[in-house]
């Protein structure tokens, strides 16, 4: 299966725009025009700080990377070098070289970022179209670069409130779309995985993009965060199984010549689709029925059926007028 939209977005530019696999050139700067102000986090692949640049006094986010393949380090410079100056894409400002270990250190612009558990409580339905909007204008964009994200999730979504100010960040399980290529479905979160990946359809697309953006929203809408939440990767498709249902599921599988892998042998069970309406309670007033539609429609076990990005910005929920 290939994608829908932007298939051949790789192919008509130069293979130095896509082919990592060579290295990459890098114009190196130097590590001595940044200072260590704290530490804000640990990922899985780096270290990040908060830092500042001496020369400006302007801050900035320092990531370093851990030793991890050099092509992986190769194609999130690549990646973000292709991307940066991108709209609501995260700002590289800089590459330096830690002088003992030779590992890349990645400079990015400081967002404030408020976390998505206290910040997105407060959202009402124009911040959910303002914001949504925003990171739909990221992914639209990168996908037009032939870029998955493969990896959209609240805490890779940074948001300043004051500035109403969205950046997506962590381009580090990013790849390149190629039409036909098998991709390792070993990516994204596990709360934010596309069916796809969990019944190890390798032709994969952009559209995993969607179902995560579909994820954020149910989350918000229906006040469930994560809305769907597996203990393990085998009981995440039966979490979505549960709202989407399995007949509809193999249904998805049948279409594209495959088999529930053994694994969900003894734990899958049939379920009937649940309405969206089964998941409106009381403490929702965000349920109206335009974003649930939006819901719905990225919320699609089959890839190629999921609004696009582009298709998701012209949604009639982001046209429409709330208080
Ligand atoms: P993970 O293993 O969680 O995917 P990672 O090692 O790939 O993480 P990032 O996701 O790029 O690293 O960054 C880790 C955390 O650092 C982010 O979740 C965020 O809280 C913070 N962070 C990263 N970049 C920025 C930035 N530009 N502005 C503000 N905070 C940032």
């Amino acid at each position: 299966s290939v994608a829908r939209v932007y298939k051949d977005a790789c192919e008509k530019r130069p293979q130095e725009y896509w082919d990592y696999e060579q290295g990459v050139t890098i114009e190196w700067g130097k590590i001595s025009n940044y200072e260590i102000v704290s530490k804000i986090g640990r990922g899985k692949y780096s270290e990040v700080f908060s830092g500042k640049s001496v020369l400006n006094n302007q801050p900035c986010v320092i990531k370093v990377l851990k030793p991890v393949k050099m092509k992986k380090i190769y194609r999130e410079l690549k990646i973000l070098t292709n991307l940066t100056g991108g709209p609501n894409v995260i700002g590289l400002l800089d590459i330096v070289q830690d002088p003992g270990s030779k590992i890349p250190a990645l400079i990015f612009e400081e967002v404030k970022n408020v976390d998505f558990r206290a910040l997105y409580p407060t959202f009402k339905l124009s911040d959910i179209q303002y914001y949504f909007t925003q990171l739909l204008i990221a992914l639209d964009y990168c996908h037009s670069m032939g870029i998955m994200h493969r990896d959209v999730k609240p805490q890779n979504v940074m948001i300043d409130p004051s500035e109403r100010k969205l950046r997506l960040i962590d381009w580090g399980l990013a790849e390149f779309y190629h039409p036909g290529v098998d991709y390792n479905v070993r990516v994204a979160s596990r709360y934010h995985k596309g069916p796809e990946l969990l019944v190890n359809l390798n032709q994969y697309d952009y559209s995993l993009d969607l179902w995560s953006v579909g994820c954020m929203l149910a989350a918000i809408v229906f006040k469930k965060e994560p809305f769907f939440k597996g203990s393990t990767n085998a009981d995440q498709l039966v979490k979505i199984a549960a709202v989407l249902g399995t007949k509809q599921l193999l249904g998805y599988l049948n279409k594209y010549g495959l088999k529930l892998p053994s694994e969900y042998d003894n734990i899958m069970r049939d379920f009937t689709p649940k309405p969206w309406s089964h998941f409106i309670t009381g403490e929702t007033k965000l349920a109206v029925p335009e974003i649930v539609d939006l819901i719905d429609n990225l919320l699609r076990y089959d890839h190629q059926e999921r609004l696009t990005a582009k298709e998701a910005m012209n949604h009639k929920f982001f046209k429409a007028e709330f208080e």
